[in-house]
């Protein structure tokens, strides 16, 4: 397999020794003040509630080593980590500047070391002791009490809290009793010498720590000091750890070329709505690239066959929680390739970027075809962490007497689905079951009859009387359920019932998990391949019209060729989707490369003006080499792989849910003498405080 090699040629080449590190992996912070007593000034509220320094450690543990983690006796493994850690390279954080360690770092084996330390201050006990904050963690440092040091009990007892402050002294051990096992550098504390003040901090919007509770809007317009919590340092470390093992994957060990393409360009038809940018022309503009695709596929035809970019893409899409008007892609193409060689590269990839703390990603990822995920899950990006299928059940009920299941069997393309909630009749309450069926009839005109199988529990079922025993018994059998099990049943067209049902799996499994039910097991990453998706879809405002269910540039699938100039609306694509935990994490697919079919496509099946392609037509006719790719979202990525709640989290400055940077106050209004040279006259209101609120 392609990446099985990749690794075995990493470690040739990459195994330089290193600079070696202790690591230590500590149990997230628990605090008990009361027993610690007074010189431990590591406290709830001078602390943060995230894994201290172990998490930068781990991080820089678990990216340097690319073997997969596995689970072995603690005696097999640590032997392996010790093999190991003489290959790793661990990065110098020190080097060049006037600090000797980080805070986080200082331990035991550093007992009598003199050093320097530069950090923020954290938190002030009695003027006693105070606790200095990096990056990289916490430490804890004593004022000095005495008369000679009069200076520098002044500065570190006056700087208030988050000032900026270097110190010098000796590491010392804590007084026997007073070490706190929970703090990575619990035993050990700083006598200090000599201290500087190198900026003092005002009073500050809110207090930077991560249990402390803010508003997103806060955190985004005063983002620089949002960014001091050790999430937001874990999460952007995380993320420039993962790409530069993405380049090294890429790059080193495939040959791919890192290529960077413009950001000011022309509006491609269909997808995406783009960014506009004016320019000194009257009446012209540039577009901002939602992706760089066309550019992508150019470059096959100039030869730089294996091409990769982190690459920035905009689209003016509005706001919409999982998505920001610019974001990250890990832009893909290759030539000479087909749809399992993206497939295993991508697996590969993953494989090699995963942070070693997580859960080792196991490839191949399965495949489905679009049919099938629609079929079984109601969505074409489905949560594959747990179950909940749906099953197609219309045989049992050809003879049925219950009126809407007679109805929609009558009909063409009528059938009976279902979905099991396991321990429903135990988890979901009388109003849930209400709302669901509330749900269906509002969003899409749907009967829910929800089936306990537990006949005593048919508390909200009138219909369920209907169910003969003898259905009831099949299924049972059918969807191998459980006596506390509900089953909801719906009746309509295919498409209908599924996407009803894949909507409300969802719902379900959200609130059996309010209830305390553990279905999606958050440290699984399960990840999917969806193949086979049509290559074209009715146009939404003009459903006899077709539009390109991804972009224009997609293959067809080469058995539905023929489908083109038949039935376009059967033709497949050879596009495949990347889904983890239920959301689309990247797309592409094998292109077009011969200019006789894509303008074929364009004009005739599109109904897209071909002028603003005919560059890229023209290229297909010089010789374009067959080719495709794909596209990692990274933004999203990151987030699932941080567990974090939203995209904004990953991202050092991110615009706000309506696309503002509520830092800078970002879209603003220009003076009209600065649109002039630009043609530009603006008619609506330009309240700036209207634009202030995000
Ligand atoms: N450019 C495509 C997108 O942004 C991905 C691809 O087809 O490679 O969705």
């Amino acid at each position: 397999m392609l990446c099985g090699g990749g690794l075995k040629i990493f470690e040739k080449r990459v195994g330089t020794p290193g600079i070696l590190r202790d690591f230590c992996v500590f149990p997230k912070l628990t605090f008990n003040y009361r027993q610690r007593g007074i010189r431990d000034c590591f406290s709830p509220s001078c602390g943060s509630n995230m894994y201290f320094p172990s998490w930068l450690s781990q991080l820089y543990r678990g990216l340097s080593r690319p073997i997969r983690r596995t689970t072995q006796p603690i005696w097999g493994s640590l032997h392996r980590n010790l093999v190991q850690s003489s290959q790793r390279r661990i990065p110098e954080f020190s080097s060049f500047v006037v600090r000797t360690n980080t805070c986080g770092e200082l331990r035991s084996s550093h007992l009598g070391q003199e050093v320097t330390l530069c950090g923020w201050i954290q938190y002030r006990r009695q003027n006693t002791f105070l606790v200095l904050r990096d990056f990289d963690g916490l430490v804890q440092v004593i004022i000095p009490q005495d008369e000679s040091a009069a200076s520098v009990k002044k500065i570190l007892c006056e700087a208030p809290v988050e000032s900026v402050v270097q110190v010098s002294g000796t590491v010392i051990s804590r007084p026997a009793g007073q070490e706190n096992p929970k703090m990575p550098t619990g035993e050990i504390e700083i006598k200090v010498k000599t201290a500087e003040l190198l900026n003092a901090c005002k009073k500050l919007p809110f207090e930077i720590k991560d249990f402390v509770k803010k508003t997103e809007a806060l955190r985004l317009q005063y983002r620089y000091l949002d960014l001091r919590s050790f999430q937001m340092q874990y999460n952007l470390r995380l993320r420039s750890q993962m790409v530069m093992k993405m380049r090294e994957y890429l790059c080193n060990l495939h040959g791919f070329v890192d290529i960077e393409t413009p950001t000011l360009f022309k509006r491609t038809p269909g997808g995406a709505k783009e960014f506009l940018v004016p320019s000194r022309e009257p009446g012209k503009f540039y577009s901002l690239p939602q992706s760089p695709q066309q550019f992508k596929q150019l470059l096959m035809v100039g030869g730089l066959d294996r091409y990769f970019q982190v690459a920035r893409c905009y689209r003016d899409e509005g706001s919409r929680p999982d998505r920001q008007p610019e974001f990250t892609q890990i832009d893909i193409e290759m030539s000479f390739v087909d749809q399992t060689g993206i497939q295993s590269l991508i697996e590969g990839l993953l494989q090699y970027a995963w942070p070693n703390d997580k859960d080792p990603v196991v490839i191949p990822f399965p495949t489905m075809t679009f049919a099938e995920v629609l079929a079984t899950y109601g969505t074409d990006k489905p949560d594959t962490r747990f179950g909940m299928k749906i099953i197609d059940i219309s045989d049992m009920f050809r003879n049925t007497e219950i009126g809407f299941l007679q109805d929609a069997l009558s009909k063409p393309h009528g059938t009976v689905k279902a979905i099991c909630i396991p321990e429903g009749a135990k988890y979901l309450k009388r109003k849930d079951i209400e709302s669901i069926r509330k749900f269906a009839a509002d969003h899409f005109n749907q009967e829910i009859l929800p089936v306990f199988l537990n006949a005593n529990r048919n508390w909200n079922s009138p219909v369920a009387n209907f169910i003969m025993e003898s259905q009831r018994l099949e299924l049972i059998r059918l969807m191998e359920t459980q006596e506390e099990d509900v089953v909801l049943l719906t009746a309509g067209e295919h498409n209908k019932a599924c996407s009803l049902l894949g909507k409300l799996r969802l719902e379900c499994a959200d609130l059996l998990e309010t209830r305390g039910v553990v279905l999606r097991d958050p440290t699984l990453f399960s990840f999917l391949w969806v193949v086979d998706f049509p290559l074209f879809l009715p146009k939404e405002e003009n459903p006899r019209e077709l539009e390109s269910a991804h972009h224009p540039f997609t293959a067809p699938h080469p058995s539905d060729i023929h489908l083109l100039y038949t039935e376009p609306k059967k033709a497949r694509s050879q596009h495949y989707d990347l889904v983890l935990n239920g959301n689309e994490i990247g797309g592409g697919s094998i292109r077009i490369h011969n200019a006789e079919l894509q303008h074929y496509i364009l004009a005739t099946l599109l109904k897209e003006d071909v002028k603003m392609l005919s560059h890229l037509l023209q290229a297909l006719d010089y010789g374009a080499p067959p080719h495709g790719g794909i596209a990692l979202g990274l933004d999203r990525l990151i987030c699932l792989v941080t567990g974090s709640p939203s995209i904004r989290d990953v991202i050092a400055f991110p615009k706000s849910f309506r696309g503002h940077d509520l830092m800078s106050n970002t879209p603003d209004s220009v003076p009209p003498e600065e649109l002039k040279p630009y043609h530009i006259r603006v008619s609506g209101p330009t309240d700036s405080k209207a634009e202030r609120a995000h």
